[in-house]
């Protein structure tokens, strides 16, 4: 695209980001800078042990450890997690996990005006985000509010270092369908196309080398900086048809998130090649690939990613159903939605057929 034929708004998200190795011993100096004395730290059951530490470091700081974020934050675990904040006169929550964790956080700031400082250990990218997601009669609803945006975010690579390797690959591929799909968005700009193809590159770089040896931290850097960019995109520009399948696909059949987003990645970029040549191209040159859909469903399986969707308990006459449910609400995407061609988007994932080039 040329520059005279460029027109954009671009508007700034306020947040601090702490980045490096043992930036979690920053804690007490990020909560006190807020002007909080009383940090609830928030965790999963699975991550008792790492927000101990970030206890310890808090001492007197902290009002003590709440363990009880669950996947997709259902309404009642919020409610509760509210409550307990609001009994002990909590005045700063440190989110200490990935998207579930963050999202605890994200619940309880909605209805009050606790900060959150986000750790996250995964790379999926709520911490740069003001969208919100509860859960409620199985169904997910999201929205959009300043207010659950993280004030200050830590950025350890030493914590992910625990994520098992599949979970870094899948969380990591969620990351880069952001920024993916950030590089055709409608409200798209040119700084978050740079932030979306240095991340894309950073986390192909990353998750090859925490797959080769799990505990590289120079590759569980990359990822997580990686995460960070493509974070960033998805909290600045809309998403497209991917975010709308996966959203849909984990909504009404409950399957796991990251898995998802990671096989339907490459087909939802097949559907929207031709109608977005630009972002194609900066794809393929980020992940090292002649095609930017086919070079990401190669990518997944060389680092043992699953690549179907039968294989994660999706089934084939789960088809139509999924189809009538994505189809039921116009959205925007590059491509034109049609039935067919999206019927065929959801049977090439479901049987894991490679896109063609
Ligand atoms: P998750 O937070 O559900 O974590 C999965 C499991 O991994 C948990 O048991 C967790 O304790 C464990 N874990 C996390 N980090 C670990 C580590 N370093 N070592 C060992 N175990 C670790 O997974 P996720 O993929 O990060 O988050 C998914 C959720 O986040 C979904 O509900 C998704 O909708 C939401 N999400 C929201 C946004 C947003 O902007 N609001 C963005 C991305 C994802």
């Amino acid at each position: 695209m040329s520059t005279a034929e460029r027109a954009f708004v671009y508007a700034a998200q306020p947040s601090r980001v702490v980045f490096g190795r043992g930036s979690l011993g920053r804690l007490a100096e990020e909560v006190k800078a807020l002007g909080s004395q009383k940090a609830l730290i928030l965790c999963t059951p699975a991550q008792r042990a790492q927000a101990q530490v970030a206890a310890d470091l808090l001492g007197d700081l902290s009002v003590g450890i709440y363990d009880g974020a669950q996947m997709h934050v259902p309404i009642e675990s919020a409610r509760k997690a509210r409550e307990h904040a609001r009994s002990l006169g909590t005045d700063c929550m440190v989110a200490i996990g990935g998207g579930s964790t963050i999202g605890l956080g994200k619940a309880i700031a909605l209805e009050s005006t606790v900060p959150i400082i986000a750790v996250p250990t995964t790379y999926a990218g709520s911490e740069m985000t003001p969208i919100y997601g509860i859960t409620e009669d199985k169904v997910k609803k999201t929205g959009r509010d300043l207010k659950v945006l993280p004030k200050t975010v830590l950025y350890d690579p030493d914590l992910s270092a625990t994520l098992p390797v599949r979970m870094s690959v899948v969380s990591g591929m969620n990351a880069i369908a952001h920024a993916a799909e950030g590089l055709y968005a409608k409200d798209g700009n040119p700084v978050m196309s740079l932030m979306a193809e240095e991340g894309i590159r950073a986390l192909a770089t990353g998750l090859r080398g925490v797959v080769a040896q799990s505990d590289d931290l120079t590759a569980r850097s990359d990822c997580l900086y990686g995460a960070w960019l493509c974070g960033t995109v998805l909290g600045h520009v809309g998403m497209a048809l991917h975010h709308k399948l996966c959203h849909t696909l984990g909504g009404t059949f409950n399957l796991p998130h990251a898995e998802t987003h990671t096989i339907v990645l490459p087909h939802a970029l097949a559907y929207n090649s031709k109608a977005a040549p630009e972002a194609m191209q900066r794809i393929a040159r980020a992940i090292g690939a002649p095609s930017a859909a086919a070079g990401l469903f190669d990518l997944a399986r060389d680092l043992g990613a699953p690549t179907a969707l039968r294989d994660i308990g999706f089934k084939e006459s789960d088809i139509e159903v999924a189809l009538a449910v994505a189809l039921s609400n116009p959205y925007w995407n590059p491509a034109p939605i049609v039935e067919r061609a999206v019927r065929e988007l959801l049977r090439n994932a479901w049987e894991g057929q490679r896109p063609a080039v």
